[in-house]
């Protein structure tokens, strides 16, 4: 056997051991992720199942226009105590889905897709969630929404603007309905924010599903032991539910307060975004009131995922104790 072939039988010898080299390689470190699993948590009120999914987060930089009535450095010192990051505000964003009386049913549907694209995939994840739960859009039988701001109506369309849920019954709170399409409020509009509100919700109501909604009253079953809730201020037809069934029951609250920090630590500041921010926090006072003395649990479109608790009053505020995850439903 000369060198050069011994080399090459060598060599063929290497390579075929290679491939035996790493299937034998037990210690080999895990890929690194980079991604959470897929958000989405369940528990049952009585017989019916609710699949809270994630829509996301939003993380910013607080500013002096974040809370109206209270100073920065004082909102900035309230998020530290709650160990939030220093100078950042965080908005988490979690619809509901309840399986009720042989229906699923979506409870608001996230910030959409065009906001999973603008804020690199912190949010939008709704629809990538409600998947991932074994949900399927065009299965679902209604869809629920408490109010017009665009992190709950924004899914309603898919990112080619088409109806995200081309089966479902949307219905929409009758009060807030009213307003949203009335021209006239729409002239008297105020500044970008608002002008921009009425453009979205005419974008998806009026172009996209062709005002194909059925408007609900309060204080009515609007399906299977969900009850609408008038909870008005943050905007004019701001509705909560209680979720009912057996034994069980919650209270889904929307957007009585964003975070609990700091805004059910501090139910007096008010948000910007708070449309009558003096009848958001009459009604963030009453409703709370009423949870702490029902010992009501507390599902909170914006508390941090998955967004179940119980609130106790605390001074002048209010505490929400998040309810432990529990591994079975
Ligand atoms: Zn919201």
């Amino acid at each position: 056997m000369d060198l050069s072939r011994r080399d090459t039988l060598l060599g063929t010898a290497a390579l075929a051991a290679a491939p035996l080299m790493t299937s034998t390689q037990v210690n080999a470190a895990a890929p690194v992720a980079d991604k959470q699993a897929p958000s989405y948590y369940r528990y049952k009120v009585g017989d019916i199942v609710v699949t809270v999914v994630s829509d996301g987060k939003n993380v910013f930089p607080l500013t002096d226009a974040f809370i109206t009535n209270a100073k920065k450095e004082d909102v900035a010192a309230a998020l530290e105590k709650a160990f939030m990051p220093p100078g950042m505000m965080a908005i988490y964003f979690a619809p509901v889905v309840i399986q009720t009386g042989g229906k699923t049913v979506v409870i608001d549907t996230g910030t959409g897709a065009l906001s999973k694209v603008n804020s690199k995939g912190n949010n939008g994840l709704f629809h990538d969630n409600l998947a991932a739960a074994g949900f399927d859009a065009k299965a679902v039988d209604m869809v629920v929404i408490s109010h017009f701001h665009t992190d709950h109506v924004n899914g309603l369309l898919t990112a080619d603007g088409a109806p995200a849920f081309p089966n479902a019954e949307v219905l929409v709170p009758a009060t807030e309905w009213k307003f949203w399409m009335d021209d006239g409020e729409m002239s008297n509009a105020k500044g970008d924010r608002m002008v921009g509100l009425f453009k979205n919700n005419r974008n998806i109501f009026e172009a996209a599903l062709k005002k194909k909604v059925t408007p609900y009253e309060w204080n009515k079953e609007v399906a299977p032991g969900l009850t609408s809730v008038e909870s008005i201020g943050h905007t004019p037809g701001h509705t909560s539910y209680v979720l009912a069934s057996g034994s069980g029951k919650v209270f889904i609250q929307s957007d009585v307060t964003n975070n609990p920090n700091p805004f059910a630590t501090h139910p007096g500041w008010h948000a910007f975004f708070d449309q009558d921010a003096d009848v958001a926090e009459k009604t963030r006072r009453r409703v709370y009131d009423m949870v702490v003395a029902e010992k009501l649990q507390v599902q909170g479109f914006h508390y941090p995922f998955p967004g179940l608790g119980n609130v106790v009053k605390d001074g002048d505020g209010y505490r929400v104790i998040p309810a432990p995850w529990n591994p079975s439903i």
